[in-house]
Protein backbone atom coordinates (compact mmCIF):
# COMPACT_ATOMS: atom_id res chain seq x y z
CA UNK A 1 0.00 0.00 0.00
CA UNK A 2 1.48 3.32 -0.95
CA UNK A 3 -0.13 7.03 0.02
CA UNK A 4 1.84 9.84 -0.83
CA UNK A 5 0.91 13.51 0.17
CA UNK A 6 2.02 16.59 -1.36
CA UNK A 7 -1.35 18.61 -0.87
CA UNK A 8 -3.30 16.41 0.46
CA UNK A 9 -3.02 12.07 0.73
CA UNK A 10 -3.68 11.03 -2.40
CA UNK A 11 -3.13 8.50 -5.24
CA UNK A 12 -3.35 5.25 -2.65
CA UNK A 13 -2.12 2.09 -4.44
CA UNK A 14 -1.75 -1.75 -3.40
CA UNK A 15 1.34 -2.54 -5.82
CA UNK A 16 3.42 -5.55 -5.76
CA UNK A 17 6.17 -5.67 -2.59
CA UNK A 18 9.40 -4.75 -3.85
CA UNK A 19 12.44 -2.29 -3.71
CA UNK A 20 11.29 1.33 -3.98
CA UNK A 21 13.13 3.91 -5.61
CA UNK A 22 14.29 7.29 -3.86
CA UNK A 23 16.00 10.34 -4.98
CA UNK A 24 19.72 10.23 -3.34
CA UNK A 25 19.00 13.52 -1.73
CA UNK A 26 15.65 12.27 -0.27
CA UNK A 27 15.54 14.24 3.42
CA UNK A 28 14.86 10.90 5.43
CA UNK A 29 18.09 9.56 3.76
CA UNK A 30 19.98 12.26 5.36
CA UNK A 31 17.54 13.79 8.11
CA UNK A 32 15.74 10.53 9.12
CA UNK A 33 12.82 12.60 8.92
CA UNK A 34 10.74 8.75 9.48
CA UNK A 35 8.14 7.47 12.18
CA UNK A 36 5.88 3.68 12.18
CA UNK A 37 4.07 2.17 13.79
CA UNK A 38 3.82 -2.11 14.36
CA UNK A 39 0.68 -4.00 15.19
CA UNK A 40 -0.93 -7.38 14.38
CA UNK A 41 -3.59 -9.38 12.59
CA UNK A 42 -5.14 -12.30 14.12
CA UNK A 43 -6.81 -15.30 12.46
CA UNK A 44 -9.58 -16.42 14.61
CA UNK A 45 -10.75 -20.01 15.18
CA UNK A 46 -13.87 -19.27 12.32
CA UNK A 47 -11.52 -17.92 10.09
CA UNK A 48 -12.11 -14.05 10.52
CA UNK A 49 -9.15 -11.91 10.49
CA UNK A 50 -8.99 -8.70 13.62
CA UNK A 51 -6.20 -6.28 14.77
CA UNK A 52 -5.57 -5.21 18.32
CA UNK A 53 -6.18 -1.72 19.16
CA UNK A 54 -5.68 0.21 16.12
CA UNK A 55 -7.21 3.05 16.70
CA UNK A 56 -4.39 3.72 19.19
CA UNK A 57 -1.71 3.00 16.56
CA UNK A 58 -3.14 5.49 14.57
CA UNK A 59 -3.29 8.38 16.76
CA UNK A 60 0.50 7.33 18.15
CA UNK A 61 1.57 7.49 14.62
CA UNK A 62 -0.12 10.97 14.38
CA UNK A 63 1.59 12.14 17.49
CA UNK A 64 5.22 10.56 16.20
CA UNK A 65 4.21 12.87 12.85
CA UNK A 66 3.81 15.84 14.83
CA UNK A 67 7.07 15.59 16.91
CA UNK A 68 8.90 14.98 13.48
CA UNK A 69 7.25 17.55 12.02
CA UNK A 70 5.37 15.58 9.42
CA UNK A 71 2.24 15.41 8.20
CA UNK A 72 -0.69 13.50 10.19
CA UNK A 73 -2.67 10.72 8.58
CA UNK A 74 -6.13 10.88 9.03
CA UNK A 75 -7.25 7.72 11.17
CA UNK A 76 -9.51 6.79 8.64
CA UNK A 77 -6.85 6.44 6.11
CA UNK A 78 -4.76 4.27 8.72
CA UNK A 79 -7.29 1.76 8.90
CA UNK A 80 -8.76 2.03 5.15
CA UNK A 81 -4.61 0.71 4.36
CA UNK A 82 -4.95 -2.01 7.00
CA UNK A 83 -8.46 -3.56 5.07
CA UNK A 84 -6.70 -2.61 1.24
CA UNK A 85 -4.19 -4.61 2.14
CA UNK A 86 -5.91 -7.75 3.60
CA UNK A 87 -8.78 -7.09 0.91
CA UNK A 88 -6.09 -8.42 -1.72
CA UNK A 89 -5.25 -11.39 -0.20
CA UNK A 90 -6.58 -12.59 3.64
CA UNK A 91 -4.53 -15.64 3.26
CA UNK A 92 -1.81 -13.83 4.50
CA UNK A 93 -2.34 -14.03 8.07
CA UNK A 94 -1.54 -17.26 9.19
CA UNK A 95 -3.50 -19.83 11.11
CA UNK A 96 -0.89 -22.33 13.07
CA UNK A 97 -0.97 -21.10 16.79
CA UNK A 98 0.02 -18.28 18.16
CA UNK A 99 1.37 -17.00 14.59
CA UNK A 100 0.15 -13.52 13.14
CA UNK A 101 0.49 -11.30 10.01
CA UNK A 102 3.07 -8.20 11.34
CA UNK A 103 2.22 -5.18 10.06
CA UNK A 104 4.17 -2.30 9.16
CA UNK A 105 2.98 1.44 8.06
CA UNK A 106 5.70 3.93 7.91
CA UNK A 107 5.86 7.42 6.50
CA UNK A 108 9.19 9.01 5.13
CA UNK A 109 10.06 12.19 4.06
CA UNK A 110 10.39 11.48 0.13
CA UNK A 111 11.33 15.14 -1.08
CA UNK A 112 14.58 16.20 -2.63
CA UNK A 113 16.04 18.19 -0.55
CA UNK A 114 19.29 19.30 1.12
CA UNK A 115 18.76 22.26 3.49
CA UNK A 116 17.60 20.84 6.77
CA UNK A 117 13.93 21.51 7.11
CA UNK A 118 10.74 19.63 7.30
CA UNK A 119 9.86 18.18 4.09
CA UNK A 120 6.74 18.90 1.86
CA UNK A 121 6.12 15.74 0.09
CA UNK A 122 6.04 12.53 1.95
CA UNK A 123 5.18 8.84 1.55
CA UNK A 124 3.11 6.78 3.34
CA UNK A 125 3.58 2.60 2.90
CA UNK A 126 2.53 -0.28 4.53
CA UNK A 127 3.99 -3.65 3.92
CA UNK A 128 3.47 -7.21 6.38
CA UNK A 129 5.13 -10.51 7.07
CA UNK A 130 3.97 -13.70 8.49
CA UNK A 131 5.30 -13.80 12.06
CA UNK A 132 5.92 -17.26 13.79
CA UNK A 133 5.52 -17.84 17.30
CA UNK A 134 8.00 -15.42 19.50
CA UNK A 135 8.90 -18.61 21.75
CA UNK A 136 9.38 -21.67 20.44
CA UNK A 137 8.69 -24.07 23.05
CA UNK A 138 7.07 -22.06 25.91
CA UNK A 139 7.69 -18.62 26.64
CA UNK A 140 11.66 -18.15 27.68
CA UNK A 141 12.30 -15.56 30.36
CA UNK A 142 15.37 -13.41 29.22
CA UNK A 143 18.30 -11.69 30.72
CA UNK A 144 18.37 -8.04 30.28
CA UNK A 145 21.80 -5.99 30.10
CA UNK A 146 21.50 -2.62 31.43
CA UNK A 147 23.27 0.17 29.64
CA UNK A 148 25.11 2.50 31.56
CA UNK A 149 26.44 3.72 28.70
CA UNK A 150 24.12 4.58 26.45
CA UNK A 151 21.09 6.35 26.63
CA UNK A 152 18.18 6.02 23.90
CA UNK A 153 15.99 9.15 24.46
CA UNK A 154 16.52 12.50 26.25
CA UNK A 155 14.41 15.19 27.62
CA UNK A 156 13.15 16.91 24.66
CA UNK A 157 14.24 14.52 22.35
CA UNK A 158 12.37 12.13 20.02
CA UNK A 159 11.74 9.16 23.13
CA UNK A 160 7.87 9.33 22.65
CA UNK A 161 7.52 9.23 19.27
CA UNK A 162 8.09 5.80 17.02
CA UNK A 163 10.94 6.72 14.66
CA UNK A 164 14.01 5.14 13.19
CA UNK A 165 16.45 7.45 15.23
CA UNK A 166 15.54 6.33 18.16
CA UNK A 167 16.70 2.72 17.17
CA UNK A 168 19.64 3.31 15.29
CA UNK A 169 21.06 5.22 18.90
CA UNK A 170 19.74 2.03 20.85
CA UNK A 171 21.85 -0.44 18.40
CA UNK A 172 25.33 -0.39 19.66
CA UNK A 173 23.89 -0.84 23.54
CA UNK A 174 21.84 -3.92 22.10
CA UNK A 175 24.89 -5.56 20.19
CA UNK A 176 26.47 -4.72 23.77
CA UNK A 177 23.83 -6.78 25.53
CA UNK A 178 24.50 -9.68 23.29
CA UNK A 179 28.01 -9.67 23.84
CA UNK A 180 26.89 -9.98 27.39
CA UNK A 181 24.94 -13.35 27.13
CA UNK A 182 22.04 -11.00 27.30
CA UNK A 183 18.96 -10.86 24.98
CA UNK A 184 17.72 -7.10 25.58
CA UNK A 185 19.03 -3.56 26.75
CA UNK A 186 17.43 -1.78 29.31
CA UNK A 187 18.00 2.38 29.30
CA UNK A 188 18.25 4.15 32.14
CA UNK A 189 16.99 7.95 32.16
CA UNK A 190 19.52 10.39 30.16
CA UNK A 191 19.72 13.16 33.14
CA UNK A 192 20.60 10.91 36.15
CA UNK A 193 21.07 7.51 34.77
CA UNK A 194 18.97 6.46 37.58
CA UNK A 195 15.68 5.70 36.94
CA UNK A 196 14.85 3.03 34.43
CA UNK A 197 12.63 4.20 31.61
CA UNK A 198 12.73 1.18 28.72
CA UNK A 199 14.11 -1.55 26.86
CA UNK A 200 15.10 -1.29 22.69
CA UNK A 201 11.77 -2.31 22.13
CA UNK A 202 9.34 -2.82 24.86
CA UNK A 203 8.10 -1.21 28.16
CA UNK A 204 8.70 -2.98 31.39
CA UNK A 205 7.21 -3.95 34.70
CA UNK A 206 7.77 -5.37 38.27
CA UNK A 207 5.87 -7.25 40.32
CA UNK A 208 5.44 -6.38 44.40
CA UNK A 209 4.93 -9.40 46.67
CA UNK A 210 1.71 -7.90 47.44
CA UNK A 211 0.50 -8.43 43.90
CA UNK A 212 1.06 -4.23 43.05
CA UNK A 213 2.42 -3.76 39.49
CA UNK A 214 4.87 -0.45 39.12
CA UNK A 215 5.92 0.63 35.82
CA UNK A 216 7.81 3.47 34.59
CA UNK A 217 5.57 6.89 33.80
CA UNK A 218 4.81 8.22 30.47
CA UNK A 219 7.50 11.03 30.90
CA UNK A 220 7.98 12.11 27.64
CA UNK A 221 10.53 10.17 27.01
CA UNK A 222 9.60 6.22 26.76
CA UNK A 223 7.15 5.13 23.99
CA UNK A 224 3.90 4.40 25.47
CA UNK A 225 3.40 0.93 25.03
CA UNK A 226 -0.11 -0.19 23.44
CA UNK A 227 0.69 -3.68 25.36
CA UNK A 228 1.96 -1.72 28.21
CA UNK A 229 -1.70 0.73 28.45
CA UNK A 230 -3.50 -3.05 27.83
CA UNK A 231 -2.08 -4.54 30.35
CA UNK A 232 -2.33 -1.54 33.20
CA UNK A 233 -6.26 -1.83 32.38
CA UNK A 234 -6.20 -5.81 32.22
CA UNK A 235 -4.47 -5.76 35.93
CA UNK A 236 -6.92 -3.06 37.10
CA UNK A 237 -9.66 -5.02 36.02
CA UNK A 238 -8.34 -7.82 38.07
CA UNK A 239 -8.03 -5.69 41.37
CA UNK A 240 -4.54 -5.02 41.03
CA UNK A 241 -2.91 -1.90 42.26
CA UNK A 242 -0.96 -0.31 39.22
CA UNK A 243 1.66 2.41 40.23
CA UNK A 244 2.90 4.80 37.13
CA UNK A 245 6.16 6.41 38.58
CA UNK A 246 9.67 6.76 37.92
CA UNK A 247 10.90 3.79 39.37
CA UNK A 248 15.67 3.87 40.34
CA UNK A 249 17.31 0.98 39.21
CA UNK A 250 18.25 0.05 43.45
CA UNK A 251 14.57 -0.13 43.85
CA UNK A 252 14.48 -2.71 41.49
CA UNK A 253 18.14 -4.19 42.51
CA UNK A 254 17.22 -4.34 46.06
CA UNK A 255 13.28 -5.16 45.77
CA UNK A 256 14.44 -8.63 44.20
CA UNK A 257 17.40 -9.41 46.16
CA UNK A 258 14.95 -8.96 49.18
CA UNK A 259 12.12 -10.60 47.89
CA UNK A 260 9.97 -7.36 47.87
CA UNK A 261 9.85 -7.68 44.25
CA UNK A 262 8.87 -10.89 43.14
CA UNK A 263 8.65 -10.73 39.08
CA UNK A 264 9.80 -8.79 36.09
CA UNK A 265 8.43 -8.65 32.66
CA UNK A 266 8.50 -6.59 29.16
CA UNK A 267 5.70 -6.19 26.81
CA UNK A 268 5.01 -5.22 23.34
CA UNK A 269 3.33 -5.82 20.22
CA UNK A 270 5.80 -8.22 18.97
CA UNK A 271 6.91 -10.63 21.99
CA UNK A 272 3.53 -9.66 23.87
CA UNK A 273 4.92 -10.40 27.36
CA UNK A 274 8.45 -11.47 28.20
CA UNK A 275 9.73 -12.15 31.54
CA UNK A 276 12.89 -10.93 32.61
CA UNK A 277 15.37 -13.62 34.73
CA UNK A 278 18.19 -11.89 35.42
CA UNK A 279 19.40 -8.12 35.16
CA UNK A 280 23.55 -7.41 34.40
CA UNK A 281 25.21 -4.65 34.31
CA UNK A 282 28.78 -3.55 34.66
CA UNK A 283 28.44 -3.41 38.24
CA UNK A 284 26.47 -6.07 39.47
CA UNK A 285 23.80 -9.28 38.35
CA UNK A 286 21.01 -9.97 39.97
CA UNK A 287 18.40 -12.79 38.92
CA UNK A 288 19.73 -16.06 37.82
CA UNK A 289 18.85 -16.72 33.97
CA UNK A 290 17.27 -19.78 34.61
CA UNK A 291 14.56 -18.84 36.70
CA UNK A 292 11.05 -19.65 35.27
CA UNK A 293 8.35 -17.12 34.53
CA UNK A 294 6.27 -15.78 37.11
CA UNK A 295 2.62 -16.41 37.73
CA UNK A 296 1.49 -12.94 37.01
CA UNK A 297 3.61 -12.93 33.80
CA UNK A 298 2.44 -15.77 32.54
CA UNK A 299 -0.94 -15.48 33.37
CA UNK A 300 -1.85 -11.94 31.90
CA UNK A 301 0.38 -13.28 28.69
CA UNK A 302 -2.13 -15.74 28.24
CA UNK A 303 -4.96 -13.33 29.14
CA UNK A 304 -4.08 -10.77 26.44
CA UNK A 305 -3.28 -13.50 23.83
CA UNK A 306 -6.69 -15.48 24.73
CA UNK A 307 -8.27 -11.96 23.78
CA UNK A 308 -6.07 -11.28 21.07
CA UNK A 309 -6.80 -14.77 18.80
CA UNK A 310 -10.48 -14.41 20.12
CA UNK A 311 -10.60 -17.42 22.78
CA UNK A 312 -11.88 -15.49 25.53
CA UNK A 313 -14.14 -12.54 25.48
CA UNK A 314 -13.05 -8.60 24.38
CA UNK A 315 -14.75 -6.74 27.12
CA UNK A 316 -12.94 -3.90 26.29
CA UNK A 317 -13.94 -3.68 22.88
CA UNK A 318 -10.60 -3.82 21.95
CA UNK A 319 -10.87 -5.80 18.81
CA UNK A 320 -11.52 -4.81 14.96
CA UNK A 321 -12.40 -6.88 12.23
CA UNK A 322 -9.92 -6.50 8.88
CA UNK A 323 -11.53 -9.52 7.05
N1 LIG B 1 9.13 0.68 23.59
C1 LIG B 1 9.75 0.65 22.39
C2 LIG B 1 11.02 1.40 22.23
C3 LIG B 1 9.20 -0.08 21.30
O1 LIG B 1 9.82 -0.11 20.12
C4 LIG B 1 7.98 -0.78 21.50
C5 LIG B 1 7.38 -1.58 20.37
N2 LIG B 1 6.49 -0.80 19.61
C6 LIG B 1 7.37 -0.72 22.77
C7 LIG B 1 7.97 0.03 23.78
C8 LIG B 1 6.06 -1.41 23.03
O2 LIG B 1 5.01 -0.78 22.36
P1 LIG B 1 3.72 -1.59 21.88
O3 LIG B 1 3.21 -2.29 23.08
O4 LIG B 1 2.80 -0.55 21.39
O5 LIG B 1 4.18 -2.55 20.84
Amino acid sequence: IIWTIADGWHDAAVVPYGPISLDPAASVLHYAQEIFEGLKAYRHADGSVWTFRPDMNALRLQRSAVRLALPQLPEEYFLESLRQLLAVDASWVPSAPETSLYLRPFMIASESFLGVRAAHKVDYRLIASPAGAYFHGGVTPVSIWLSTEYARAGRGGTGAAKTGGNYASSLLAQEDAYKQGCQQVLFLDSSEGKYLEELGGMNIFLVRHDGTLVTPSINGSILEGITRDSIIQLAKDRGHAVEERPIAIDEWRDGWASGEIVEAFACGTAAVVTPIAALKSKDFTIGDASTPAGEFTISIRQELTDIQYGRKPDHHDWMVRLA
